[in-house]
């Protein structure tokens, strides 16, 4: 059978996922997506986790949920070798290993570029993960609440 391997279960990716399954006759392909993180984040909610006005899991969709015929890996793919039609998973634990493919999707969109300014990787939060959000959001509080107690 066909393997259709999907490199990130971000927006991208989860819903090729998704609609390979609903297209796919029953044994024409394996599906299989690898991501680090078990849920895709709908980024465009960030703000509102930030402002508070949608709860902190609400940006985030369990890809277990929801794709129900598609191999879920939780892992980083480190390398392509479209040559041998591989990829090297480095998995949450254990050592890296490889998977083959007969058709590679990438979709594992973009990082966020802090440009050439000095300490703004490590002074700056991103938005691109809910964890970044819920940090934005708590820098937030912290701060009004230090400002109200200035004289
Ligand atoms: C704050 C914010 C607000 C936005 N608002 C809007 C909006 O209002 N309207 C709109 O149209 N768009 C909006 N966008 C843009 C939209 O969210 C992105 O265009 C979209 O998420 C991109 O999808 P993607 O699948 O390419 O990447 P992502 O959704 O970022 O997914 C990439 C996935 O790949 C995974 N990954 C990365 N590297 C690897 C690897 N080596 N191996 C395996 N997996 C990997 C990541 O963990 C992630 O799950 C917004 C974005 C942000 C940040």
């Amino acid at each position: 059978m066909r393997e259709i391997l999907i490199v990130g279960g971000g927006y991208a990716g989860f819903y090729t996922a998704w609609g390979l399954e609903k297209k796919l006759r029953r044994g024409e392909a394996h599906v299989t997506v690898v991501d680090p993180r078990p849920y895709m984040t709908y980024q465009p909610f960030l703000p509102e986790v930030v402002a508070g006005s949608v709860e902190a899991r609400h940006a985030a969709v369990s890809l277990r949920r929801h794709l129900h015929r598609t191999r879920l890996i939780a892992g980083s793919v480190t390398e392509i070798r479209n040559r041998d039609r591989t990829v090297t998973v480095r998995p949450e634990s254990g050592p890296d290993y490889q998977l083959t493919y007969d058709i590679l999707v990438i979709t594992a969109g973009a990082i966020t570029r802090t440009f050439p300014i000095p300490g703004i990787s490590d002074q700056a939060f991103g938005l691109k993960h809910v964890e970044e959000a819920v940090a934005i959001r708590d820098r937030l509080l912290t701060s009004f609440d230090r400002a109200a107690t200035l004289p």
